[in-house]
């Protein structure tokens, strides 16, 4: 489990990350979602102890990440892929990794099996195509067998293959009751792999809770609820408004309602004796529910590189 307590990081004028406060459960993937410059990658230096909080902690099953002398079999990470000595091959980058962290070397060749590496296992790390050279940070990852794994946008740059990969090895970790923790800023793919979602934005917590409802959270999601009989409509929608919900009549035998649930609607057409042809949830798309969270951020956190080109490069640099 990873927990986080009030972790605050300035670099100069700026608050990276603000008081942010979090706990990430193992047994099912987190999506960690933002705008660029929301603080995403700055939180995950933190927890793995590349960079120093101002205050606040991040402690990863407990104990602050520097305190573990052998960190590989606690924490996996995927941060940038290309951070391999390009010379080395991918079997002797792992054997080295291993054998700093008191993992035993058989553990390579498991691994490299995990990932479909076995047969690149002699390719220098330099020559391995982009695919391949995540795979080979994946392994890394997985070498310690730790319970907690952080991938940081885990997917740029792979082909449908590849992502369909990482996809199902993220579910299949979290189903082995690991910790799974990614960022991303590719929001179908945040909807297809995390159970839970933690949005920030300016360095600051807006959401963390199930993908499900920041989804139903949405003003787009309602409840359509059809009827023949215009009259009896007429007092569902009397008797919801007055219950604070808000409630557009779509046709004479139609209504959209804002601001309850399915099973409320139903409860009050039941009660009311209101006949129903139709009742159904009008799903919102996690993009929708994302820009409405974070629609206040983006402008401030993500300049177009026109505006700010300055900003826009190094981010692509670092
Ligand atoms: P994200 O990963 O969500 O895109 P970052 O954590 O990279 O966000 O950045 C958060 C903010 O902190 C941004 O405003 C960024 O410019 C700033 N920042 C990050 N790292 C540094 C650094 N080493 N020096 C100065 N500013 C930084």
């Amino acid at each position: 489990m990873i927990t986080l307590t009030e972790l605050t990081k300035r670099f100069g004028a700026t608050t990276a990350v603000d008081r942010l406060s979090l706990a990430i459960t193992p047994g099912r993937v987190t999506g960690f979602l933002g705008p660029n410059g929301a603080g995403k990658s700055t939180t995950i230096r933190m927890i793995l102890g590349l960079d120093r909080p101002d205050s606040g902690t991040a402690l990863v099953a407990g104990r602050p990440y520097r305190t573990y002398r052998h960190p590989l079999r606690e924490v996996g990470a995927l941060l940038d892929a290309r951070a391999v000595h390009p010379g080395r091959t991918a079997r002797a980058h792992l054997t080295a990794m291993a054998r700093s962290n008191g993992i035993p070397v058989r553990r390579v060749d498991e691994v490299l099996d995990t990932v479909g590496m076995t047969e690149a296992a002699g390719k220098r790390a330099g020559t391995l195509s982009l695919g391949m050279g995540q795979r080979l940070g994946i392994a890394g990852a997985l070498l310690g067998d730790p319970g907690v794994l952080i991938f940081d946008e885990p997917v740029n740059g792979l082909d449908p293959d590849g992502v369909r990969w990482i996809r199902e090895l993220m579910r299949s970790l979290a189903a082995q009751g690991r910790t799974v923790f990614v960022s991303s800023h590719l929001m179908s793919e945040v909807q297809l792999t995390a159970d839970q979602l933690v949005v920030i934005g300016r360095g600051r917590l807006l959401a963390d809770a199930p993908i499900a409802e920041v989804i139903a959270g949405s003003s787009l999601a309602a409840v359509r609820v059809v009827s023949p009989e215009p009259a009896a409509l007429h007092r569902l929608r009397d008797e919801l408004v007055a219950r604070h919900a808000t409630v557009e009549r779509v046709g004479a035998d139609e209504l959209l309602v804002t601001g309850s649930t399915v099973g409320q609607v139903g409860d009050l057409a039941h009660h009311l004796g209101v006949r129903l042809h139709g009742l159904s949830a009008r799903e919102a798309s996690l993009e929708q529910a994302y820009l409405e969270l974070t629609g206040g951020d983006l402008e401030y956190a993500a300049p177009t590189p026109s505006s700010a080109p300055g900003a826009a490069e190094r981010k692509e640099a670092r």
